[in-house]
């Protein structure tokens, strides 16, 4: 990928979260910008895997005066539009510490990577050829490590289940899923369509589901509810179920309650209506469930429902404040994510869903048998054509067994 040229009064908006002008050596001389297109894409999956709230660049790009001033040998990484020193920024507000951030930055495939200050707030990242460089700099110049995770005794994040995910509709236009996926997104959640006339299928449905996919992102889907009685809320069931046809779901279908028409209702009326509409996609073999405003679930949802469907809150916050569980927790309305134009939902889920859902042969998927029935048995020593996805990669390739 290029390094590219940019004047030094540029603002160029280079991605979601990265204007040209964050780059400008802090000389304060006129002079060129140097941008690797790489630093910022990788700079964009660092910002979406930590969950970023912003990415502060103290130092982008320098010229080699400036970096000597600073301290540096006036031909390092700076000096070539390869680095940036950044302080990232949880949905909390406050600095992520840079163990975390030389962690994240290393699954990502930053090739030097640092941590800056004795406070952990800063870290250096670039995208040098040649041989990795894994500092500290409180520690001098040398590399220090092969894994942060061992050196810093982080946790890796796959050991707790969460997932960063989406929910789009019509309203995001068409989006670039590819794009999405290599901007670290782990699932999304369609919008099928509302109401209870077939019509009301969410115009970019299709599509989104088509592309999703094909990214292999996995899917789940909601309708959105004008229901105000139970009777109405089955009909909504019958025409999502219509919609739902033929597809599978990694992710439970949810019911969207949340019209004021529907609210007004009351509590024992709202309870009904999900009841409704639940028990008719499970018996089509459906994982279901509720998504709803944290509020709401305390003021219009009854108990049972809490724990017996899969529950999608939404509160848009640093915090969820709800002391129940949930499967997802909706904290943003305004997210930036390369591949859609314009403000996107943000969510966090902390069931692994497409597991489950797998094993237990729902929402479209075969039974999981303990021997899978479908697998023909190889002889040893035998030639097979393998498909395995590893991380983001697929295999493809011959095996001999053996
Ligand atoms: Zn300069
Ligand atoms: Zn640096």
């Amino acid at each position: 990928m290029a390094v590219r040229t940019y004047k030094f009064n540029d603002t160029t908006q280079l991605s979601p979260h990265f204007n040209v002008k964050e780059f400008k050596c802090k000389c304060g001389g006129s002079h060129d910008i140097l941008i690797s297109d790489e630093l910022v894409d990788k700079l964009e999956n660092l910002y979406a895997k930590l969950n970023c709230s912003k990415i502060i660049i103290t130092s982008g790009y320098r010229c080699s005066n400036h970096d000597k001033n600073v301290g540096g040998s006036g031909t390092g990484q700076h000096t070539k539009g390869n680095a940036a020193d950044t302080c990232c920024y949880g949905q909390d507000g406050k600095p992520i510490s840079s163990k975390i951030v030389c962690c994240a930055a290393q699954d990502i495939g930053f090739s030097g990577i640092a941590n800056i200050t004795t406070a952990y707030q800063y870290t250096h990242v670039d995208v040098r050829s040649g041989s990795k460089w894994y500092g500290d700099e409180t520690k001098g110049n040398s590399s220090v490590t092969s894994d942060f995770y061992t050196y810093f005794g982080t946790k890796k994040e796959s050991d707790s289940m969460e997932m960063k995910g989406i929910d789009v509709s019509v309203h995001n236009g068409v989006i670039d899923w590819n794009k999405v996926k290599a901007a670290g997104i782990q699932f999304a959640i369609l919008r099928a369509g509302y109401g209870r006339v077939a019509s009301q299928k969410d115009k970019q449905f299709e599509n989104n589901y088509a592309g999703a996919k094909a990214a292999g992102i996995p899917v789940g889907a909601y309708w959105y509810s004008y229901a105000v009685t139970p009777d109405e809320a089955r009909l909504e069931a019958q025409v999502c179920l219509e919609i739902l046809k033929g597809k599978q779901f990694e992710f439970p279908i949810f019911f969207d309650q949340e019209e004021k028409k529907t609210l007004d209702t009351g509590k024992a009326n709202c309870s009904a209506m999900i009841r409704a509409f639940c028990e008719v996609l499970e018996k089509a073999g459906y994982w279901v469930g509720l998504y709803t405003s944290r509020s709401c679930l305390s003021t219009h949802i009854e108990d049972d429902i809490k724990t017996r469907y899969a529950i999608w809150a939404a509160e848009w916050a640093s915090k969820l404040n709800y002391s129940g569980s949930v499967g997802i927790w909706q904290y943003s309305s305004k997210g930036k994510i390369n591949g859609i134009s314009g403000d996107v939902d943000l969510d966090t889920a902390y069931v692994d869903y497409p597991t489950s859902v797998k094993k237990a042969g729902l929402n479209g998927f075969a039974k999981q048998t303990a021997e899978p029935t479908t697998t023909t048995k190889t002889e040893p020593n035998k030639t097979v054509t393998v498909s395995v996805q590893i991380g983001d990669e697929i295999y493809k390739g011959t095996l001999t067994k053996s």
